[in-house]
C-alpha cells in the first residue's frame, strides 16, 4: 500500500517541510527549545521510509531508549506497516551493544560479553585501591576515580596512551595503574563497560567497515551532548553514503561535565564541508511570556551568538517567582498551587500535565514527603533506578552469571546471597585468591570443592558445602535454559521463576526488609518485565535482528531463551532512570513527573515547577562551568508550556547538624531585566486564560459552563499569608484554608472538589 506523504507533511511550517524533504547528503538541523527538531527529525525518517529506504539500512541515535520508543510510536502514526520495528534506533550505547554481539567475534569480543554499570565498575576499583592499599585521600574515591576514567575514555584516550603521555611528563601516579588494573579486570571478566561499549564498537567498524555497508542514512538527535567518541561512530555508521542529518541546540548543551564535545557541531562543518544547515526559528511549545523569561537567562551568556526564536502562541501568564520560607514551605505551596489549579480550571489539568524538576536528586527529599501527605500520585526519575534496586539487581546478577559465570563482578555479589556463611572477608579472600593465580573466582572455586587445588583457600569446611550448592543452582539454571523445554520459547520468565525458587529469595527478601517496606513486589515487576520484554522481542518489535551484511555474520548455536536472556541483561543495564516501568494510574488523573533537569531533556509539560533557584543548587556548588549551569536553567524553563514556577527557599537547614543558613536566589534569576517578566503573585485564572491554555496544550477547552461553574464553586485564593508564614515546625498542613474547602480527603485519594 502506497505512503500517504500528505500526513508525513501535515502541519509542518516551510523550513520544517524543507529540513523533512531536502536532499542534501549532510544537514545539521539547528534551533532553539519546541522549534519542532524532534518532530521534523522523525518526518524526515518517516519521509526516507516512504520514499522506499529499506528501515534496517537507516541508524537513529536518540538520547534516551523512551525517546526512541516515542519517535517509533510516532512513525507508526505517520506510515503504519510496523517498518518502524525494523528501523536501527535507539540511544548509542544500545546500538553500539547490538553490533558488539553480532559482530564482535570478529574482534575477540565473547558473545556472552556482560556490560559493568557503573556500580560495577566503582566495586571494582575499590577492590583495586583496596589491594594495593593506595590511600584514598579527598577527591580520590572510587567514584572520582571512575569518572575519571570514563572522562579519558570519552575522549579516546587508551590506558596506554594515557600513561605514556604521564611518563612523558615525568609523572608516574597512582591514577595510571588503577586505569591499567581496571581494564585487565574488566577484561578477565568479560565485561564491558559503558564507554567500552563505545570504544569496541568503534574498533569493530574501524576494522570491519562491512558491518555496516548497508547503512543508507544517519540520523541524530540532541546532538549538542555528544562525545568525540560518538561523532567517530557517527561518521563510521555513514562512512559508504555519507548521509547524516543531526539536530541539536549549543544553547541547551549541558553534558560537558561528562565530556560531550560541543566542538562536534563545527568539527562536522569540517569533516563535511558541504554540510547544509537549517535553523528553525519558531516555538511551538511555550507561550509567549515563558519564552521572553528562558530568552532572558540564556542571553546572558555575552560569548552566544544571537538567533531569532519567534513565539507562536500568545503571551500568556507571566512566570511565578516566588521566595518561600523553607524548602518544606516550597514544597507544600507548589502542592497547594497545583490543587488550587486544578480546582480553578475544571480539572483540565491532571497531574501528569505538572513536572517539577530539579537540580539534583537531594531536593526531592523535601518534596517527596509531601507528595505522599496530600496522596499525589507521582513518579521521580532520578537517583535510584528501577534496575539498580537492590532485591532487583541481585536477580540481575545471578541472571548475569548463569550467561557467564567467568563475570567475577556479578559472583562475588551472589555468591553469599541468601546468606551462605561466607563472609565478606572469606569473598574478598576468593576474589585475591583468585586474581593472584590469574583464574575466574567460578574456576576456583569450582576446583575448590572437587578437591583439584594445590594450595590453600579462604573457604571453610561448611562453606565448601554452602558453595557447592550455589554451584549446583547456577549449572542447574543453565541446563534449563538450554533444556528443550524451554529452549525455543524464547521466554526468560520462567527462567527466573525457577532460579528465584532455588534460592528461596522471597523469603530473603521479606526476612531482610525493614518494618513498613515491600520489596517484593519490585522483584514479581521485574519479572511482569521480562515476559513483555521477551513478547516484544518475539514480535520484533524491540529490537529487531540486524539484517545480514557482508561482515562474516554469527553463526549462533544459541537458543531463542538464552538469546532473549542476554537482550534481556543488556536492555536492564543500558535502562536509564527513565526506563522504569510505569506508576499506575488511580483514576485516569495521570502521575506527576519530579526528575532531574538532566532527565528532562527534550520533554514537555503544560506545568512546571523549579524549586531550589538559590545559589549553590543552580548554579551548583561543586559545578564549576557556570554558562553550563545556566544552559540547565534554559532547559528547565523552556520545557513548560502554560505556566512556570520558579522558587526558591529563603533558608536552608542542615541535615546533620540542624544549623540554619541563609539562601539567595541564583543570579542567573536575579537580573534587573528579569523582574518585570514575573510576578510573584499567584495567576488570576479567568475562562480566557482557560482558553489559552486550551489552545497551547492543543486540547479541547471545557465548555463554557463547565468553567463559570467551577469558577464560581471554587472561589479559592492564591493564600498569600499562607505562603509566606512560617509554620509552626512539626505541623503538616493537612487541611489548606482555602475558603473552608477541605483539599485533603484521607481516603481515595484528591478528586472531586
Ligand atoms: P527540544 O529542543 O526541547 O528538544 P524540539 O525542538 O525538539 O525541542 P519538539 O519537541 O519537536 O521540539 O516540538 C515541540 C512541540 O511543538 C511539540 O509539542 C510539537 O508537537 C510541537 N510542534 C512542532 N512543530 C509544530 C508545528 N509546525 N505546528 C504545531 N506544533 C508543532
Ligand atoms: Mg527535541
Amino acid at each position: 500500500e502506497p505512503i500517504d506523504v500528505a500526513k508525513i507533511l501535515h502541519g509542518l511550517n516551510h523550513s520544517q517541510r524543507d529540513a523533512v524533504t531536502s536532499s542534501a547528503a549532510i544537514l545539521q538541523i539547528l534551533a532553539p527549545p519546541g522549534s519542532g527538531k524532534t518532530r521534523t527529525l522523525t518526518s524526515r525518517v518517516a519521509w526516507m521510509l516512504a520514499n522506499g529506504m529499506i528501515p534496517s539500512n537507516i541508524i537513529v541515535a536518540t538520547f534516551t531508549n523512551k525517546a526512541s520508543k516515542e519517535m517509533k510510536e510516532r512513525i507508526s502514526k505517520m506510515i503504519g506497516g510496523g517498518l518502524e520495528n525494523r528501523l536501527i534506533i535507539g540511544t548509542f550505547h544500545s546500538i553500539a551493544t547490538r553490533y558488539l554481539r553480532k559482530y564482535g567475534h570478529l574482534i575477540d569480543i565473547p558473545r556472552e560479553f556482560g556490560i559493568a554499570d557503573t556500580s560495577d565498575s566503582s566495586t571494582i576499583i575499590t577492590r583495586i585501591i583496596k589491594r594495593n592499599k593506595y590511600p584514598t585521600t579527598d577527591g580520590n574515591d572510587a567514584g572520582n576515580i571512575r569518572s575519571r576514567i570514563s572522562t579519558l575514555k570519552a575522549k579516546r584516550m587508551t590506558v596506554d596512551e594515557y600513561i605514556l603521555s604521564q611518563k612523558k611528563n615525568n609523572h608516574d601516579d597512582e591514577f595510571g595503574k588503577i586505569y591499567k588494573e581496571y581494564e585487565k579486570e574488566l577484561k578477565s571478566s568479560n565485561l564491558l563497560d559503558f564507554d567500552d561499549l563505545l570504544l569496541r564498537c568503534l574498533d569493530l567498524l574501524r576494522q570491519h567497515p562491512l558491518c555496516v555497508s548497508n547503512i543508507e542514512s544517519v540520523l541524530i538527535d540532541e546532538f549538542q551532548d555528544t562525545n568525540l567518541v560518538q561523532f567517530d561512530l557517527m561518521c563510521l555508521f555513514a562512512y559508504k553514503r555519507n548521509k547524516i542529518t543531526i539536530v541539536g541546540d549549543p544553547d541547551q548543551s549541558i553534558y560537558g561535565f561528562r565530556a560531550a564535545e560541543i566542538g562536534n557541531l563545527k568539527t562536522m562543518k569540517e569533516v563535511y564541508p558541504d554540510t547544509i544547515v537549517i535553523n528553525l526559528e519558531e516555538n511551538y511549545r511555550s507561550s509567549a511570556a515563558i519564552l521572553h523569561c528562558s530568552l532572558e537567562v540564556i542571553e546572558q551568556d555575552k560569548a552566544r551568538p544571537q538567533k531569532g526564536i519567534t513565539p507562536t502562541h500568545e503571551i500568556g501568564i507571566s512566570p511565578v517567582l516566588r521566595k518561600l520560607p523553607s524548602p518544606d514551605a516550597e514544597a507544600r505551596w507548589i502542592i497547594q498551587e497545583i490543587l488550587r489549579l486544578r480546582a480553578l480550571t475544571g480539572n483540565i489539568f491532571k497531574f501528569s500535565d505538572v513536572a517539577i524538576l530539579i537540580r539534583s536528586g537531594g531536593l526531592a527529599r523535601d518534596i517527596e514527603p509531601q507528595m505522599n501527605n496530600f496522596r499525589i500520585p507521582y513518579r521521580l526519575i532520578a537517583g535510584t533506578k528501577f534496575f539498580e534496586r537492590a532485591e532487583i539487581k541481585v536477580v540481575l546478577d545471578y541472571l548475569r552469571v548463569v550467561v557467564n559465570p567467568n563475570n567475577s563482578e556479578a559472583l562475588a555479589k551472589v555468591i553469599n546471597v541468601p546468606p551462605r556463611r561466607l563472609g565478606s572477608k572469606s569473598i574478598e579472600g576468593l576474589v585475591a585468591e583468585a586474581y593472584k593465580r590469574g583464574m575466574t573466582v567460578w574456576t576456583l572455586i569450582r576446583k575448590g570443592v572437587r578437591g583439584d587445588l594445590t594450595f590453600q583457600t579462604p573457604i571453610t569446611k561448611p562453606g565448601e558445602r554452602s558453595l557447592s550448592q550455589f554451584i549446583k543452582i547456577i549449572l542447574d539454571t543453565q541446563n534449563l535454559l538450554k533444556s528443550v523445554k524451554c529452549a525455543e520459547q524464547g521466554n526468560v520468565a520462567p527462567i527466573i521463576e525457577s532460579l528465584l525458587e532455588k534460592i528461596n529469595y522471597k523469603n530473603h527478601v521479606e526476612s531482610h526488609q525493614k518494618p513498613g517496606e515491600d520489596r517484593w513486589p519490585h522483584v514479581e515487576e521485574l519479572i511482569v518485565q521480562a515476559t513483555e520484554f521477551c513478547n516484544n522481542l518475539a514480535a520484533g518489535i524491540d529490537e529487531a535482528d540486524l539484517p545480514d551484511t557482508d561482515a562474516e555474520g554469527n553463526p549462533s548455536d544459541e537458543s531463542k531463551t538464552s538469546v532473549a536472556l542476554g537482550k534481556f541483561l543488556a536492555n536492564a543495564a543500558l535502562a536509564t532512570a527513565k526506563d522504569g516501568p510505569e506508576v499506575d494510574e488511580e483514576d485516569g488523573e495521570g502521575v506527576l513527573t519530579i526528575s532531574t533537569i538532566h532527565n528532562a531533556k527534550g520533554l514537555e509539560w503544560p506545568i512546571v515547577f523549579v524549586p531550589g533557584c538559590y545559589t549553590g543548587s543552580i548554579p551548583h556548588s561543586r559545578s564549576d562551568d557556570t554558562d553550563e549551569e545556566r544552559r540547565l536553567l534554559y532547559v528547565a524553563m523552556t520545557r513548560a508550556q502554560t505556566l512556570l514556577y520558579l522558587s526558591y527557599p529563603c533558608e536552608l537547614r542542615d541535615r546533620k547538624s540542624g544549623d540554619k543558613q541563609e539562601s539567595n536566589l541564583c543570579d542567573f534569576l536575579a537580573e534587573g531585566q528579569l523582574a518585570p517578566l514575573m510576578t510573584s503573585k499567584g495567576p488570576v485564572i479567568t475562562p480566557q486564560t482557560i482558553l489559552s491554555f486550551s489552545k497551547i496544550m492543543a486540547r479541547d477547552c471545557p465548555s463554557a459552563e463547565k468553567v463559570k461553574e467551577t469558577l464560581e464553586a471554587a472561589q479559592l485564593h492564591w493564600q498569600d499569608d499562607w505562603v509566606e508564614s512560617d509554620d509552626p515546625p512539626g505541623t503538616v498542613s493537612r487541611t489548606m484554608p482555602m475558603n473552608g474547602y477541605n483539599v485533603y480527603q484521607p481516603r481515595g485519594g484528591i478528586q472531586g472538589f
